[in-house]
């Protein structure tokens, strides 16, 4: 099948319009750029963020007082020993102005006698959350970041644009190739800069909080345009997903904030509140960090204290009808079309695949070593070390967005266009102008099959054996999956989209396998039952790169490092 093809160039490409990528353009085109925005999805709306459901930390001091440095204290502590700090403390630190630069675009956070309320959350010392109510707060950040975005003068946007590989060019990162999914058609962009806003990878396992675009698309394009990965072992899993009774049109992941605001009590299936036998009581309060919450879970229904359909109880029961209206209003009539009263049922919750703490390596300018390439948001690894704390992946997003933006403006304002040359776009071009595959190749069995290893085999609990063998199910996938795409490349082919999200998926599952694989101590999310405990020798990071077709790590101190820089 042959398409026109269409082009475009920008100073500024963006890629991902999660909350990170919206900044990172808003910044970009206040800064004086052309920014060209795009999205395999709808603009503000086919990511995490939009599905963001309360906490964003930031240490603003309104309910009680509060500096950067506590905040950031805690991010180190619950990374345990990995973060990298220059990337923690920008987090930190700037978190305060974006929060309220929202506050004057209009996002309307929470208050509360004449201040913004901020709730107490998991590993944070003190109150640190802001929010929109009832479950809003993804909703309002992609809403007021999409109506700066169109209000701002240079930004262009179109959406239904599938990045499938960046252009890389004399060295430098020049633009990308996308799939235009509504024709099928090949898009080519020469860009002075990019920034890779495209989000996490949780999309590879086979229960988790994602949207279909979070099959990891951005960590492969920059691993195979040269960029390095950094701690890719650590996927956090989000203890207390729901899991039963049926519950149709919430997302599995909201039982957390009835937790910030009315506590809820934790329960094996011996009624029993458990949390103390993994260290830290919490009698009917909301103190586990993830990671610890996830392993306590997971060890109760491994000791045959589970709920029926494997994961434990969470209890609202000792709370009345009043206080759950006003806490959550509107949310409780959900529940009760979903026939569920909280004032006499626990649900039942466990470990769901969340969010990623690993992406790419950037220094604090959101640079990753290869001229005109930037990464912004959930994508870069390293400021959250080995598990994040709650509310901080939004503020990461605002955070690194605009500091992408900034530094991509700033790039392109000393760059020339690239003339791209076909020598440098005909890979991927050709991946798109290929006819379908003459086998009955099923993309989405793949999809399956890799979701389930990633789950049983690359889970919150690994060994050596696990590991080895879902390293062995993902290689058999990739050559299953071969080097010329299924589908005939008409619009809004599937079936190719599939071919090539796999090819990202696949390379990127195989590094994540492969980090937790070499890493022998258990620290954060990353839980290895057949070396238990931390070990001062892994208080390191391991970086990834794509070399000759292969995968090399380094271990590298990463906190060390940046600091020198
Ligand atoms: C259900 C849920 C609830 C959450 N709740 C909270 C919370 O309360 N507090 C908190 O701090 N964090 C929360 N998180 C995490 C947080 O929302 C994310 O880490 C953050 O929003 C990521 O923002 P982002 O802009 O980096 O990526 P995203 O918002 O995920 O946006 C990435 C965008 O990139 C696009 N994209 C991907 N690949 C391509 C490609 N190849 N070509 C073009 N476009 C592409 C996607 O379509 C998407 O629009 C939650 C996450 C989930 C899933």
């Amino acid at each position: 099948m042959v398409h026109d093809m269409m082009r475009a160039d920008a100073d500024v490409l963006v890629i991902g319009s999660g909350a990170a990528g919206m900044y990172a353009a808003i910044e970009a085109a206040r800064r004086g750029a052309d920014v060209f925005l795009i999205d395999r999805s709808l603009i503000g709306r086919g990511g995490a963020t939009v599905m963001a459901q309360m906490t964003v930390a930031v240490a603003l001091g309104a309910e009680v007082p509060d500096h950067w440095s506590h905040h950031l204290d805690d991010t180190l502590a619950a990374g345990r020993g990995l973060c990298s700090e220059p990337l923690s403390r920008l987090l930190c630190e700037e978190g305060p102005e974006c929060i309220l630069e929202m506050e004057q675009w209009g996002i309307g956070w929470a208050r509360r006698d004449g201040h913004i309320t901020q709730a107490i959350a998991p590993g944070h010392d003190r109150p640190r959350c802001v929010y929109v109510d009832f479950l809003n707060t993804g909703p309002a950040v992609s809403k007021t970041l999409r109506t700066v975005v169109n209000k701002t003068q240079g930004i262009a946007k179109a959406g239904d644009l599938c990045v499938v590989d960046l252009v890389r060019q004399d060295g430098e990162v020049a633009g990308a190739v996308a799939l235009h999914l509504g024709s099928g058609a090949p898009v080519v962009i020469s860009a002075k800069a990019t920034v890779v806003a495209t989000g996490g990878l949780t999309r590879l396992y086979r229960r988790n909080s994602a949207s279909a675009n979070m099959g990891g698309d951005g960590y492969a394009l920059a691993m195979r345009a040269g960029a390095p990965l950094i701690d890719m072992e650590f996927v956090q899993f989000f203890p207390i997903g729901h899991l039963a009774p049926r519950l149709v049109g919430m997302d599995p992941i909201m039982w957390d904030p009835f937790r910030y605001k009315l506590g809820g009590r934790l329960l094996n299936n011996r009624g029993e509140e458990f949390a103390d036998r993994y260290g830290t009581p919490e009698d009917g309060k909301y103190v586990l960090t993830r990671d610890v919450a996830t392993y306590a879970i997971l060890k109760e229904v491994e000791a045959g204290r589970g709920s029926p359909h494997g994961g434990v109880y969470l209890s609202f029961e000792h709370c009345s009808e009043a206080a759950l209206r006003a806490a959550f209003g509107p949310v409780i009539d959900r529940l009760a079309a979903n026939k569920i009263d909280l004032t006499r049922t626990a649900v039942e919750v466990a470990p769901i695949a969340h969010y990623h703490m690993g992406g790419v390596k950037t220094d604090a300018a959101m640079g990753t070593g290869i001229a005109g390439l930037f990464v912004a948001g959930e994508a870069v690894g390293g400021a959250n070390g080995a598990n994040r704390l709650s509310g901080n992946a939004i503020t990461e997003a605002l955070v690194f967005g605009k500091r992408a933006g900034r530094s991509a403006a700033e790039h392109a304002a000393r760059t020339r266009l690239p003339s791209l040359e076909p020598a440098s776009t005909r890979a991927a071009l050709d991946l798109m102008a290929a006819g379908g595959r003459d086998t009955d190749l099923n993309t989405a069995e793949l999809v399956q099959t890799l979701q389930a290893t990633m789950a049983d085999d690359v889970g919150p609990l690994r060994t050596k054996a696990k590991l080895a063998r879902a390293l062995a199910t993902i290689d058999g996938l990739t050559r299953a999956l071969g080097s010329r795409p299924a589908g005939g490349g008409k619009a809004f082919d599937y079936r190719r989209l599939d071919w090539l999200d796999l090819r990202n998926m696949l390379l990127v599952a195989q590094v994540v396998a492969a980090a937790a694989l070499r890493r022998t101590e258990s620290r954060g999310a990353h839980q290895r039952e057949d070396h238990p405990g931390m070990l001062p020798e892994w208080n390191a990071n391991q970086v990834a790169r794509w070399e000759d077709g292969r995968t090399d790590f380094a271990v590298a101190t990463l906190a060390a490092e940046m600091a020198a820089q």
